[in-house]
C-alpha cells in the first residue's frame, strides 16, 4: 500500500478536498497511513441537501432498477477485493483473511438486498364499507444517515446503504475517523458506475461535528447508527429535536452458558473463536462465560490451553491468529477492567497485560477465573481478547446471571439437552441466541439488540423494513357506475 494518501469526501457525485485533515493510524505499527478531510457542519448540510434532492427521482425508479445499481457496486467490490481487504487490515488491524471475508460478505450482502426489489410488499385490507379498498403502501422514508463504527467498517456501509437504496431512500454515510479509508475507496468505486448524483454521499470528520450535525438535520428521515451506547444515547437526544427515527445497533455483553452435558471441546473452540475474532472487537463476541460447577476444571483448563495457542502480531501474516486492538484508549480500557477484576479478587489465569513483544496496540489473550457476577468485568463491555469465567450450579441460576445485564444483543448456550435448549430460546432475554455454535449472524436473519443494545435492527426482511414507512390509503368507489 502506498503511504500517506490524502482522501477526498464524496458529495453529490463530486470529490471534495479540505485543508483541514485528520491522520489515520495503522494500529499494527502506530504509523500514519493517510489523511482524511475534516468535514464541517456546512459539508454535512450540503450532502444532506444533495441526498434530499436526489431522492425525489430515485424513489420513482422501479425497485428493480435501483437494485441493478447495488449489483453493479457488488461487482466492483469483487473486482477490487484484494485492494479493499488490504485497506481494511491496514487501518483496522483485522487479519487479512477476515478482511477478505468482510469484503466478499459485503458484496454478497448488496446482492442479497438487491433481490428484495421484487419481493417487498404492501397489503390490501378488508374494509368495513362495501365500496372501499384499504391499501397499505410501503414507502421510502427519504434521506438516511449512516453513522459507522470502526470494527466492521466496510460491511457496515452496505448494511446501511443496501436496504436504504433498494427501498428508494438516498444516503449520507459518516465513517469512523479510525477506519475511514475503506469508505473512501468504496466511494471511488461507486463513482465508476452510473449511480445518479446525490444518491450516495460520504462525509468524514469528527463525531461531535459531522455526526452530530447529521443526526440533527431535519431533512434526515432515519439515522441508522452502529456504535457505543453513550453515543447512541447522544444521537437519540439530538434526533428527538426533529422526532427523527433512529435505528441503533449498540454494544453487547454476550453471555456464553456451558451446561454440564455440553460438548466441552466444541464449546471451548466456539467460545474462543467468538472471543478472538477481529481481535476481540465484535459487538456479538462472547464477553463472559458461565460454566457448570461440575465441569469447571476441565472446561477452564481446555479454555486456557486454547487461548494460550492464539498467536498474535502483524495481521498481514498468515500464521497469526489475532491482530492489534484499535488504539491506545482500547488498551487502557481493557487493562482497567482486568485490573478491576484482579482487585476484586479474581485470578488472572492467562495473560492480563498489553503485549511488550510487538510494536502495536496488542493485548495478550487473557482468561480470568474466580469471577463473580457483581464485578465490573461482568457488567461492562470489554472489547478485547479477555474471557472472565463464572461458575453456576443450576440452569435457572445461569439464566438469571446471563440476563442480569444492561445489554441484550447476543448470547449463547452449549447443551445436548433439547429441553434446556428450548427453554433457553425463550428465557435468555437477548435479541440473538446461538445454540452449540460460535456467535456470528447471517444476512437473512435479524440482528437486533434488546435493552441498551439498541432499537430496531438490521438484516433480512425486518432489517429492510427499517427503511420503509407505512402509508394507508382508503379508496372509495361508486358501485353503481356504468360505462
Ligand atoms: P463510537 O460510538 O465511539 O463511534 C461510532 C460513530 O459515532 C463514529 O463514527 C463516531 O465518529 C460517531 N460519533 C461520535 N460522537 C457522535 C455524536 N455526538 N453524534 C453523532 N455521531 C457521533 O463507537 P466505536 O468505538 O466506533 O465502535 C465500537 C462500539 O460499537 C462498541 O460498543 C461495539 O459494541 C459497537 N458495535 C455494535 C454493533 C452492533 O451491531 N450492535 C456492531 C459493531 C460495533
Amino acid at each position: 500500500m502506498s503511504k500517506n494518501r490524502v482522501y477526498e469526501m464524496y458529495i453529490n457525485g463530486e470529490f471534495i478536498s479540505k485543508n483541514e485533515t485528520i491522520p489515520v493510524i495503522n494500529p499494527a505499527d502506530k504509523k500514519i497511513i493517510s489523511y482524511i478531510p475534516k468535514g464541517t457542519e456546512e459539508d454535512v448540510n450540503i450532502a444532506v441537501n444533495a441526498a434530499f434532492e436526489a431522492q425525489k427521482s430515485w424513489e420513482k425508479l422501479p425497485a428493480i432498477q435501483r437494485a441493478s445499481y447495488l449489483k453493479k457496486i457488488a461487482q466492483k467490490i469483487r473486482d477490487n477485493a484484494d485492494m479493499l481487504a488490504n485497506t481494511i487490515t491496514e487501518e483496522q488491524g483485522k487479519l487479512l483473511d477476515l478482511a477478505l471475508v468482510e469484503v466478499n460478505f459485503t458484496a454478497d450482502y448488496l446482492d442479497y438486498m438487491a433481490e428484495w426489489a421484487r419481493r417487498y410488499e404492501g397489503e390490501i385490507i378488508q374494509s368495513d364499507r362495501p365500496n372501499e379498498n384499504i391499501f397499505l403502501f410501503k414507502l421510502p422514508i427519504g434521506v438516511a444517515a449512516g453513522i459507522l463504527p470502526w470494527n466492521f467498517p466496510f460491511f457496515l456501509i452496505a448494511r446501511k446503504l443496501a436496504p436504504a437504496l433498494v427501498t428508494g431512500n438516498t444516503i449520507v454515510i459518516k465513517p469512523s475517523s479510525e477506519t475511514p479509508n475503506n469508505a473512501f475507496e468504496f466511494a471511488k468505486l461507486v463513482d465508476e458506475i452510473d449511480l445518479p448524483k446525490g444518491v450516495f454521499n460520504l462525509v468524514s470528520g469528527t463525531g461531535s461535528e459531522v455526526g452530530n450535525t447529521l443526526a440533527g438535520n431535519e431533512k434526515v428521515g432515519i439515522i441508522s447508527f452502529t456504535g457505543s451506547v453513550p453515543v447512541g444515547v447522544k444521537i437519540m437526544e439530538t434526533a428527538a429535536k426533529n422526532v427523527t427515527k433512529v435505528s441503533l445497533e449498540l454494544g453487547g455483553k454476550a453471555p456464553a452458558i456451558v451446561m454440564a452435558d455440553a460438548n466441552i471441546d466444541l464449546a471451548v473452540e466456539a467460545i474462543k473463536n467468538s472471543r478472538v475474532i477481529n481481535n476481540g472487537q465484535v459487538c456479538n463476541c462472547a464477553e463472559r462465560v458461565y460454566v457448570h460447577k461440575s465441569i469447571e476444571k476441565e472446561f477452564t483448563q481446555k479454555l486456557i490451553e486454547s487461548m494460550k495457542e492464539v498467536t498474535y502480531g502483524d495481521p498481514l501474516k498468515e500464521e497469526v491468529a489475532m491482530g492489534p486492538l484499535i488504539n491506545q484508549a482500547a488498551i487502557s480500557h481493557v487493562q482497567s477492567l482486568v485490573d478491576s477484576a484482579k482487585e476484586a479478587g479474581a485470578t488472572i489465569a492467562l495473560g492480563g497485560e498489553p503485549s511488550s513483544r510487538v510494536d502495536g496496540f496488542y493485548y495478550e489473550p487473557t482468561v480470568i477465573t474466580n469471577v463473580k457476577q457483581d464485578m465490573r468485568i461482568i457488567k461492562e463491555e470489554i472489547f478485547g481478547p479477555v474471557l472472565p469465567v463464572v461458575t453456576f450450579e443450576t440452569f435457572d441460576e445461569a439464566i438469571e446471571m446471563a440476563n442480569d445485564s444492561e445489554f441484550g444483543l447476543t448470547s449463547s448456550i452449549y447443551t445436548q439437552n433439547i429441553d434446556l435448549a428450548m427453554r433457553a430460546c425463550k428465557e435468555i432475554k437477548f435479541g440473538e441466541t446461538y445454540i452449540n455454535r460460535e456467535n456470528f449472524e447471517a444476512m437473512q436473519g435479524f440482528h437486533a439488540g434488546w435493552r441498551k443494545s439498541g432499537i430496531g435492527g438490521a438484516d433480512g426482511k425486518h432489517g429492510l423494513e427499517e427503511f420503509l414507512q407505512t402509508k394507508v390509503v382508503y379508496l372509495q368507489y361508486d358501485m353503481n357506475k356504468q360505462q
